[in-house]
């Protein structure tokens, strides 16, 4: 068969489209000659697609495993609607479309058959006695522990190899660091699989990450620059999700909340009045967006730093689809930290999110090309910064903080190593509040020690000092601070600390006129 001639026409019958994106077409290829496929491509990039061609163009049913029943019906609804038989299988079918489904998969008829990972187990009988063209697993990180989304029930896929001997395996996913991909190709048992990665960069999408303080007022501002266009504004929890979209409302903003406590019937609604334009903001939890078909979106925020870089890799990724200009804004605060820490403490993955949840933190708050740092988490090299994110734009500007870190050494150290950052800051600023006023710290030397540096950019200086080791932060106790040894050699060895100027350039532009 001519085969790369049949592809380009059923591209163009069945999807509509002229040209392969890059990768299809080779996964597509590796895929009809009976070979396993690893391929790590971006949200967008078109993976179905990988998968669904081959399955048309094979004899037999082609098997898609899937996490998600909402995304598995939409696929099956718009290949349907192209006049490809594809069905999704779920335990409450009612009788009649299951004994038609199994009559598609007899007769061969049926092309893909979409399915939960936990329904395989009981079905693995059954489809042994029929023609299985392939086997697709889409987000193959979820089996992975390595993973940030691991699915137990994606476990039971380790003896697929096995039980379908000869039947080519094909794993999908967004995810790309190392760890996962090699943990994937072990359990799935495909180690021999041509493994296809896609590059990152999204040049596109204009990366910036700002303080996380007067983060309503700065999202008005931003939505005042914006006007008219879509975006998703990501917050953790779901009530503040809806808090959010409320104030917005009341500033005449059209914005609605998602998360995954509304009905079935509300979220779809929001859904699809994002996708057709009725709405033109959405404030949601991370529950939304998987597999919502909309290429317009301009803009993503996220209102507090995700717990990890895939996950924000995946969210600006909504962004953007159309290869227009878009924004990702993420706002950035020490509190979320702790608070993403909290989050993560004593459940069983506790060492691997809590790496990762660094990467995330070393990543909000790096001095060099964002883009540099975001395609280093995905094994990707970029010569030279891109230009396109707010590092980029304006450098930051070096000072010589040795006496304020002096400043802030010493008031940690009197502080007996007790507090945490707030209160550090308090009393460096010298912070009249009861709190300070009923440990009876006004009277320490250095309160007010550094009250001439305003309170977000003071806090902003320790962090760089946390990170630049000179303080320590358990988390564990109430994220107190501690010296280190180096500390102690800024305190009493003359070691000179150098630190960043942190205004971001629209705070830089107040700075004129003093208030
Ligand atoms: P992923 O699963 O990788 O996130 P999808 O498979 O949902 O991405 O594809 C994203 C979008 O790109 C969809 O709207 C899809 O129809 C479109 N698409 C896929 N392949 C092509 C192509 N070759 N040409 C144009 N659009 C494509
Ligand atoms: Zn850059």
């Amino acid at each position: 068969m001519a085969i790369t001639h049949d592809l380009k026409t059923y591209l163009k019958k069945y999807f509509g489209y002229d040209d392969f994106r890059p990768g299809q077409e080779d996964i597509i290829k590796h895929i009809l000659t009976g070979k396993d496929v690893l391929a790590v491509m971006p949200t967008g990039g078109g993976k179905s697609l990988c998968f669904q061609l081959p399955a048309l163009v094979s004899e037999g049913t082609a098997i898609v495993i899937s996490p998600l029943i909402a995304l598995m019906k939409d696929q099956v609804d718009a290949l349907c609607a192209n006049g490809i038989a594809a069905a999704c299988y779920n335990s409450n079918q009612t009788p009649e479309s299951q004994s038609e489904l199994w009559a598609g998969l007899r007769a061969g008829t049926l092309k893909l058959l979409y399915i939960a990972p936990e329904s395989l187990q009981h079905l693995v009988q059954e489809f042994g006695q029929h023609k299985i063209s392939m086997i697709a697993v889409d987000e193959a990180h979820c089996i992975s522990s390595w993973g940030h989304d691991f699915r137990p029930a994606y476990t039971r896929l380790q003896d697929l190899k096995e039980r379908f001997p000869g039947v080519p395996v094909a794993a999908f996913t967004a995810t790309a660091d190392a760890a996962t991909r090699e943990d994937i190709l072990f359990q799935l048992n495909i180690r021999e699989a041509h493994t296809h990665i896609a590059s990152f960069d999204r040049e596109n999408i204009f990366l910036e990450v700002r303080p996380g303080t007067s983060r309503f007022t700065q999202i008005m501002s931003f939505l005042h620059e914006h006007p008219g266009e879509s975006g998703i504004i990501y917050c953790l929890s779901r009530r503040s999700t809806e808090q959010l979209a409320a104030k917005l409302r009341d500033r005449e903003v059209d914005a609605a909340a998602y998360h995954a406590g509304m009905t079935p019937e509300e979220r779809s609604r929001v859904q699809e009045d994002f996708v057709n334009d009725r709405i033109p903001v959405v404030v949601a939890t991370i529950a939304f967006g998987m597999g919502i078909d909309k290429s317009n979106v301009r803009w993503v925020i996220h209102y507090n730093m995700p717990r990890n870089v895939e996950g924000y890799y995946q969210e600006i990724g909504r962004s953007g689809r159309d290869g227009l200009p878009a924004h990702a804004l993420l706002f950035y605060s020490y509190a979320d930290v702790i608070q993403q820490r909290r989050f993560i403490e004593n459940t069983p993955t506790e060492e691997v999110q809590s790496a990762k949840l660094e990467r995330m933190q070393q990543f909000a708050e790096t001095l060099h090309c964002r883009r540099i740092t975001l395609l280093h988490y995905f094994g990707e090299k970029l010569e030279k910064g891109c230009g396109h994110c707010d590092v980029c734009k304006s450098p930051p500007r070096y000072f010589d903080g040795t006496v304020l870190a002096q400043k802030v050494c010493s008031a940690v150290a009197r502080l007996k190593e007790q507090e945490a950052l707030g209160m550090v800051t308090d009393v460096l600023r010298g912070a009249q509040n009861a709190a300070v006023f009923d440990k009876g710290y006004q009277h320490l030397k250095t309160y007010g020690a550094a009250r001439d540096v305003a309170w977000r950019q003071l806090q902003q200086y320790i962090i760089q000092m946390i990170n630049q080791g000179i303080l320590e932060v358990r988390f564990q106790e109430h994220g107190r601070l501690l010296l280190t040894d180096a500390a102690r050699e800024v305190l009493f060895n003359g070691r000179t600390v150098k630190l960043a100027h942190t205004e971001t350039p629209s705070a830089k532009k107040k700075k004129v006129s003093p208030a």
